[in-house]
């Protein structure tokens, strides 16, 4: 497995893999990789004849408030991870921006509401990084998680938008054994709550079986559990979306309606 800190030598590499002709898939992290992580990869090594995870805590992203300082990097363990799943490359970058970047990818109706009203610029932050993962490292298939909901509605319309050669490929959210979405977050979760965490999980699947008033029954169950601070519940389709902090955890999910 090759690691790969450099944009230049990441461009050497993607040229010399589009000569190839073999079929690239990207799978982009920002590390603390888990078992959510492993599915997108494992996905990508079935599909594709190269893969190439990247890994890098994307600071464009973060609110000032937000933890960018404190958000996990166990690098070796990472590695380790991407090498027994059979990656070709990983691509961990220190820094994608050059001290005078001053260029960016904003998508402007798909973001509003939901995380691009709690977190204003994280869209931009990620449409951007997004965008130039996808320039660094010239896919075939790009893996996202349905995990992210509105973070996949916003890539989509910016591939359609910008006529962007690559097929993205979404993977169904994967759950811990007690109903949590796994999410890199989950590693500052103290045992209490995380308790407080799994039964925002377990509401968010009953409310979803409940397709008349999901919405509103999952944002008066959720004001009643204590330890728990509700951002948003906001049904988007057929998809109840929910941010909800516990302590200092901010954590999203969602599921599709079941009707
Ligand atoms: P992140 O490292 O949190 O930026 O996530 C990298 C990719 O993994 C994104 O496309 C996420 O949507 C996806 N992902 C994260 N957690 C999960 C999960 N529990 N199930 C499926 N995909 C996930």
């Amino acid at each position: 497995m090759k690691v790969i800190r450099s944009v230049a030598a990441m461009q050497r590499e993607s040229a010399a893999w589009v000569r190839s002709g073999d079929a690239v898939g990207l799978v982009p992290t920002m590390g603390a990789l888990h078992e959510g992580h492993l599915t997108l990869i494992r996905r990508a090594k079935k599909e594709c004849g190269r893969v190439v995870v990247t890994i890098y805590v994307n600071p464009t992203q973060f609110g000032p408030k937000e933890d960018l300082a404190r958000y996990p990097r166990p690098r070796r363990e990472d590695l380790a991870l991407c090498r027994k799943a059979g990656v070709e490359v990983v691509f961990a970058p220190e820094n994608l921006y050059l001290p005078n970047h001053s260029t960016w990818v904003e998508e402007t109706a798909l973001s509003q509401g939901r995380e691009g009203a709690s977190r204003p610029g994280h869209f931009r932050g990620v449409a951007t990084v997004v965008l130039k993962l996808f320039n660094l490292t010239r896919p075939t298939r790009a893996y996202f998680g349905q995990k992210d909901a509105q973070q996949v509605e916003v890539i989509r319309r910016m591939v359609r938008n910008l006529d962007v050669p690559v097929r993205l490929v979404i993977v169904p959210t994967v759950r811990d054994a007690d109903g949590l979405a796994l999410s890199s977050r989950n590693r500052y979760l103290s045992p209490e709550e995380r308790t407080v965490a799994v039964k925002f999980a377990s509401l968010l699947q009953e409310a979803a079986l409940r397709p008349a008033d999901s919405a509103r029954w999952l944002r008066g169950q959720l004001k009643r559990v204590a330890g728990l601070n509700l951002d948003y519940v906001e049904l988007t389709g057929d998809r109840l979306c929910a941010a909800v902090f516990v302590g200092k955890t901010r954590l999203i999910d969602n599921e599709g309606l079941r009707r």
